[in-house]
């Protein structure tokens, strides 16, 4: 026992122990955060061209009494592994689709369609299906308004049955999108098979783009690829005028990023969608 004490503080330094220690807090709130209604979405424009707003992609946020606003970057991993995304990701589902229906009422918005980021757990579960499609139809949401990110994580478990439930949500009209292309390890070949109908060009080929030509050849692939495929292609990440000229210059026409908006609560989001487009 004492050598396992010895071995253990060779690889913890203070500083991991107290990184350690944050994420055991972390983990010990986050189980009651949902009953609590700690958690809030923020919603961050896509934009076409130069100003035609076409969605919003849902990110949620903790707000933890002492901590503030936690980022989901800190406590997503931490409930893909202990199993609280389901419930979580069930939450997000049911509060996109709500706000789904309240637009569909309002000029102007009820185009505007949710894009939901949906973890591998979250989407292997045998009652997915079923639980979006409850989802819309209690809410009176148009499925055709919802969107789902998946990212390349979510590919690498069987993929023939990846692939039947997209045609089955697809088949009541849900869109897909695949989330941070070119990290991960999909190849070419299940893009392909892939029944998807957007792909988004990852932040980190955007952020050098300019001054980094491989990054610049990556987007470029990206677009001609998904152009090709007959997807939408979405740059993530876009911060500057100069990065979206890029962008432009090589085919891609839709945009997300902080050159637009920051991701915004519900309130500040309907002023942002009324100072773009008047009513
Ligand atoms: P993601 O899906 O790649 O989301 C985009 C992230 O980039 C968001 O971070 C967004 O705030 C940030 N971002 C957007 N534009 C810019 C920009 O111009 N510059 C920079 N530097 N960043 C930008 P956020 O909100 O912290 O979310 C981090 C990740 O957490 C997301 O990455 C996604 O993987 C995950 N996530 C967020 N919400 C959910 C959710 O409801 N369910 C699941 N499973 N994952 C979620
Ligand atoms: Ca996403
Ligand atoms: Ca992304
Ligand atoms: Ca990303």
């Amino acid at each position: 026992a004492k050598y396992a004490g010895r071995d253990a503080m060779r690889f913890f330094n203070p500083q991991m122990q107290a990184d350690a220690q944050i994420r055991a807090e972390l983990e010990a709130g986050l189980w009651s955060a949902l009953e609590k209604g700690q958690f809030v979405l923020e919603y961050q424009p896509q934009v076409r061209g130069s100003a035609k707003v076409i969605g919003v992609e849902a990110l949620v946020r903790w707000r933890h009494p002492e901590r503030g606003l936690v980022s989901p970057a800190e406590f997503i991993p931490i409930a893909e592994e202990n199993g609280l995304i389901v419930p979580l990701g069930r939450w997000v589902i049911e509060t996109a689709c709500a706000q789904l229906a309240a637009w569909a009422s309002v000029p102007g918005r009820a185009e505007l369609s949710i894009a939901v980021n949906v973890s591998a757990r979250q989407f292997l579960q045998p009652d997915f299906v079923a639980d979006v499609l409850g989802a819309l139809e209690r809410s009176g949401a148009c499925a055709q308004r919802l969107e789902i990110e998946l990212t390349e994580s979510t590919l690498i478990t069987d993929i023939e049955q990846i692939i039947a439930r997209m045609e089955v949500l697809r088949a009541h009209g849900l869109r897909f999108s695949l989330d941070d292309f070119g990290t991960g390890y999909s190849s070419l070949a299940y893009l392909k098979r892939l029944p998807l109908d957007q792909v988004k060009i990852d932040r980190s080929f955007v952020r050098d783009i300019l001054v980094d030509p491989n990054d610049a050849a990556i987007a470029t692939m990206i677009t001609v690829l998904g152009e090709t495929l007959g997807l939408v292609v979405v740059a993530e990440g876009v911060e500057t005028e100069a990065q979206r000229d890029c962008l432009l210059q090589i085919g891609c026409r839709a945009y997300q990023g902080f050159l637009f908006s920051r991701p915004l609560g519900a309130v500040q989001l309907e002023a942002f969608l009324d100072a773009m487009s008047p009513q």
